[in-house]
């Protein structure tokens, strides 16, 4: 049974909903991807979106004249509930359905909601975020990814980097200073870049779990026709915020597989098999830990529930996305205790024991992604305890006369 379940919350046309979803995904959901090659997972996750799409579950809260189905966030939460208790290959769609398709839906052109958002939702297309630099993370606005007018194109030169799917994404919503001599919110451009056009090389970083989540992307000379500007020429900080709406609610609101290795129900399990579970101290951490994970939740359940009422989380986004790193870091303590030096050193084919320690090196991740925990603190800290703001003396400055970064400024070469 779902928290929203428990709740007692759910009128009868939510409950015929989630009966035909949940016999909809008994019936189509694939059998285990966790070992599956790079290549295969790819080939089930696309045709798993395909099937999605053709059951009417793609594109569960998009306008129905996109493509989408018209529906509501009560819809799309019942959509995480069920499909918690399966381990689907959503994982390659999750920037494009998550991120870059809404904000296609929110700011794009009518050609460029034709052309881009039917083969999101297909599985066709894959999307990534082209946000971060190696000088410009937590600030955004600070980047360097130059784009300049050149008649009826836009000529990019620059690098981003953590981008992830990258290695096979089709397409990129890319943030590019178009205007230096403007204050660093005030001159940035989104664009949507083809990733297979010429002078895009992408490269992949290796992440502390031994896998590549994400690459450097580097763009030289990479030219972008001039309808492929996503929202107004330098409205691409209005765009970023739109879009990191979009990540707040997709990474915050997100349900995590019931199969995880970190979740209460499996930790616990793994307590009862080791005998961890006659400890008293670590029955203690277990049911602190099941404590935090209810409450996470129901504030997701909550977030959700006022969305579909209307009301947009807004900063409070940031409260849920801080409580799930924190989450996050409070597993892998629990389960190192628990697991003891099988977090860190198996048997060869003990599967289970892999994936407790590859889930043990991906969370820390979480803390970071999205706007780091201090990033979140700080807005929650503004935005919601009415606490001072940080200084910024660098908002009314032009760009161009900002020593930031690790570059030249076009005068000094
Ligand atoms: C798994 C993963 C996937 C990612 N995927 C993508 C992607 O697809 N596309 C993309 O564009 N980016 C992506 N990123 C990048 C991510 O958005 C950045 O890593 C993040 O915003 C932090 O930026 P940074 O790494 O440059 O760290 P920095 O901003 O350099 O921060 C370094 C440290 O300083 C702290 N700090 C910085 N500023 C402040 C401040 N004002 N107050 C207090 N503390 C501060 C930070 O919290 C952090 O602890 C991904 C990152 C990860 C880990």
């Amino acid at each position: 049974m779902t928290a929203v379940e428990e709740t007692g919350n759910e009128s009868a046309v939510l409950q015929e909903y989630r009966r035909a979803l949940r016999t909809w995904l008994e019936k189509h959901a694939p059998g285990p991807v966790a070992g599956l090659s790079g290549e295969e997972y790819l080939r089930t996750a696309r045709e798993f979106q395909a099937a999605l799409h053709d059951a009417g579950y793609a594109g569960i809260t998009w306008p129905r004249e996109m493509g989408g189905q018209g529906l509501g966030q009560a819809e799309q939460q019942v959509f995480a509930d069920e499909a918690a208790a399966y381990d689907l290959p959503l994982y390659p769609f999750m920037i494009g359905m998550g991120m870059c398709g809404p904000t296609v839906v929110d700011l794009g052109t009518a050609e460029q909601q034709r052309r881009y958002l039917p083969p999101l939702l297909r599985g066709e297309e894959i999307w990534c975020q082209l946000f971060s630099e190696p000088g410009a993370g937590s600030d955004v606005a600070s980047l360097q990814t130059r784009a300049v007018r050149d008649g009826d194109r836009w000529v990019v030169n620059g690098q981003k980097v953590w981008t992830t799917n990258a290695q096979f994404a089709d397409f990129g919503a890319l943030l590019a200073r178009t205007d230096p001599d403007r204050p660093k919110h005030a001159g940035l451009t989104m664009f949507v870049v083809d990733m297979h056009a010429p002078g895009v090389t992408v490269r992949p970083l290796k992440d502390m779990s031994g896998r590549a989540p994400f690459n450097e992307v580097y763009f030289d000379d990479v030219e972008i026709p001039a309808q492929d500007v996503l929202g107004e020429i330098g409205g691409g900080w209005a765009a970023a915020v739109t879009m990191l709406g979009h990540e707040r609610v997709s990474i915050g609101g997100r349900q995590r597989a019931r199969s995880n290795p970190l979740e209460f129900a499996s930790l616990a399990e793994l307590a009862r098999r080791t005998g961890a579970g006659r400890d008293p101290v670590r029955r203690d951490r277990l049911a602190e830990l099941y404590a935090h994970e209810r409450a996470l939740e129901l504030l997701n359940v909550r977030m959700r529930q006022e969305a579909a009422a209307g009301r947009s989380p807004g900063a409070r986004g940031s409260v849920a996305k801080l409580a799930g790193a924190l989450q996050a870091r409070r597993a892998i303590e629990v389960a190192g205790e628990i697991a003891g030096a099988d977090a860190v050193a198996w048997d060869p084919g003990d599967e289970r024991a892999a994936e407790l320690a590859l889930a043990i090196n991906s969370a820390p991740a979480s803390s970071i992604a999205g706007g780091t925990n201090e990033i979140q603190r700080s807005i929650i800290g503004e935005r919601i305890l009415g606490l001072p703001k940080e200084p910024q003396v660098d908002r009314d400055v032009p760009f161009r006369d900002l020593a930031v970064g690790t570059r030249r400024r076009e005068g000094d070469r």
